[in-house]
């Protein structure tokens, strides 16, 4: 879709909805209303700068939208979504501007709704299977879920004082419970087992807590005083916080239990591993794992070359591998540290492209040159070890593999070679082995993620786990909903002993 100011947005939803607003919508009208776009920053401008590129619907936007929900009796759009949020419910709620209420409807299944209304891959989620979005055979005409969510935990947070959030903890039970990594897993557990009573301890490798919310997806797509005021709401309940603390390290997890007095453990220490093609010149100055560059950029700030002090790589012709979230978010990252030239290159065709599609879509209009059905054989550098090419070849799909995706097959002959200045590496993260290592009898699969049964506990009674740690690299709400789960049993767990 080519770029509508925001300005125009707002002025059209205004006027349209002075008009819906005189008398209740029949459900023909609702299915006449076309999905309310979201503002965007330029992408000419917003390239050059870290703020956030969605702008948020504005308050007229938001009431349309809501309207065009038919209620739907078995809400299909409830199977998609991981935690089960009441989703007809909060969007009624909405659509008669009952905004305080639509929040409390999703705080019961969802704590982290600002977070998620922003990088939940709805489009394979909650709207997949929306009524709208089936009767008008495109999934982008779904009611817009996650940017009504969004729309709702922003509003509160402009109204603090009119819709403060409960954050009431249980009197004290003299239990201690000790939670390992501070991504959306480890602050969901640490906020629902707090409520219960127990004193939590929050222990973080980083120097600030919020995990890949902080240091993996960046500022412009979400905005860390989101994060740093969930974490706020975690102080406020009396979770004590403990950062630069490598469980592993630092103390040993069992230590934690046998020597530290902690009754129970639970171990979200993510999926932070970067894996490398193991391709020749991969060891030259210039190529960067994502999470090192994108850890540089967000957590330690090196797009503020005037304050921070963080070594910074000047790059004006940059290559990402990848075809995900992690390598979009790269490759945007580039253009805001100064590259004028991006490239993405991934070895399967667009289709086949495990990113959101609104990452994509961004990252094009960002001017992202793509090059599908194609992949990095080596990497190319001067007589001082820096990296100045690379070379690539093309591929064509073939017969679909094991994942049910054609695999890509080699042209035979069609080498290329790009000057480049900065390589960076987007295929895939793995879990960390530092825990599993040092914690005899934590027993985990062949891939490294740590084995837990239906209540996310593991092999050792009182120690509980989630997110990528278990999942692999996986999503923010499958991450929440985890440790929704495992907070569940540990608060079940200590109530027993
Ligand atoms: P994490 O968020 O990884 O947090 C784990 C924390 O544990 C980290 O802070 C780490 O420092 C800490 N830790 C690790 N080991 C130790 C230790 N030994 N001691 C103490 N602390 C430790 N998902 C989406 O849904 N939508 C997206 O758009 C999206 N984009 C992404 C973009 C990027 C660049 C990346 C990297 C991931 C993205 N994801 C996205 C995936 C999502 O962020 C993760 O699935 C999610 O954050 C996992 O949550 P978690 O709590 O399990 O772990
Ligand atoms: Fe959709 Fe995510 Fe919200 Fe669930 S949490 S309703 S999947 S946006
Ligand atoms: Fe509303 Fe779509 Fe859910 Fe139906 S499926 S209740 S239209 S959001």
């Amino acid at each position: 879709m080519s770029f509508i100011a925001k300005e125009t947005l707002e002025a059209e939803a205004c006027a349209l909805w002075a008009t819906l607003k005189e008398k209740p919508l029949t459900p023909k009208e609702r299915n006449a209303l076309a999905q309310q776009p979201m503002p965007v920053q330029p992408p000419e401008e917003r390239k050059h700068n870290m703020q956030e590129v969605a702008i948020g619907y504005s308050e007229a936007q938001a009431r349309i939208e809501a309207n065009r929900c038919l209620q739907c009796k078995n809400a299909p759009c409830m199977k998609g979504c991981p935690v089960a949020i009441n989703i007809p419910g909060f969007i009624r709620e909405i659509a008669q501007g009952h905004y305080a209420e639509a929040l409390g409807i999703i705080r019961r299944n969802s704590i982290l709704p600002a977070i998620c209304g922003r990088v939940c891959p709805q489009e394979n989620q909650c709207q997949k299977n929306c009524t709208v979005g089936l009767i008008h055979k495109d999934v982008n005409q779904s009611v817009a879920i996650g940017r009504l969510e969004r729309f709702v935990a922003d509003w509160q947070r402009a109204h603090e004082a009119e819709a403060p959030i409960d954050n009431t903890v249980a009197p004290a039970t003299g239990k201690k419970v000790a939670v390992v990594g501070s991504g959306p897993s480890g602050i969901t557990v640490a906020a629902d087992v707090r409520r219960a009573g127990h004193e939590v301890t929050l222990f973080e490798a980083f120097q600030k807590p919020g995990g890949v919310l902080v240091y993996g997806i960046p500022e412009f797509r979400l905005p860390k005083a989101i994060v740093d005021q969930e974490v706020e709401g975690l102080k406020q309940m009396g979770v004590h916080i403990e950062p630069n603390f490598v469980v592993g390290r630092t103390r040993k997890l069992r230590d934690l239990m046998e020597k530290d007095g902690f009754d129970a453990v639970y171990v979200g220490s993510g999926a932070g591993l970067p894996r490398f093609m193991g391709i020749p010149g991969e060891e030259l100055v210039g190529v960067f794992s994502a999470n090192e560059y994108l850890t540089r950029a967000n957590l330690m700030k090196a797009y503020d070359r005037a304050a921070a002090a963080t070594p910074y790589y000047p790059a004006k012709r940059v290559a990402v591998l990848g075809g995900g979230n992690v390598a979009m978010d790269a490759a945007r990252m580039a253009f805001r540290l100064g590259a004028e030239e991006v490239y993405l290159i991934y070895r399967r065709s667009r289709a086949e492209m495990p990113a959101r599609a609104e990452e994509v879509e961004h990252a094009e209009e960002e001017g992202v040159n793509f090059q599908f059905l194609c992949n990095i054989e080596r990497i190319l550098g001067d007589e001082n070890g820096i990296v100045n090419a690379i070379e690539c070849l093309r591929y064509e799909l073939g017969e679909p593999d094991a994942s049910g995706r054609r695999s890509p097959v080699p042209v035979k002959g069609s080498e290329f070679t790009l000057p480049i200045d900065a390589v960076i590496i987007a295929i895939g993260n793995a879990s960390n082995p530092l825990i599993p290592q040092t914690t005899p009898g934590l027993e985990i699969n062949r891939r490294g993620n740590i084995i837990v049964d239906d209540t996310q506990a593991t092999s050792i009674p009182g120690v509980f786990a989630g997110g990528d740690i278990v999942l692999g690299a996986a999503t923010v709400i499958l991450a929440m909903g985890e440790g929704r789960r495992a907070a569940q049993a540990i608060n079940d767990y200590l109530a027993k002993e």
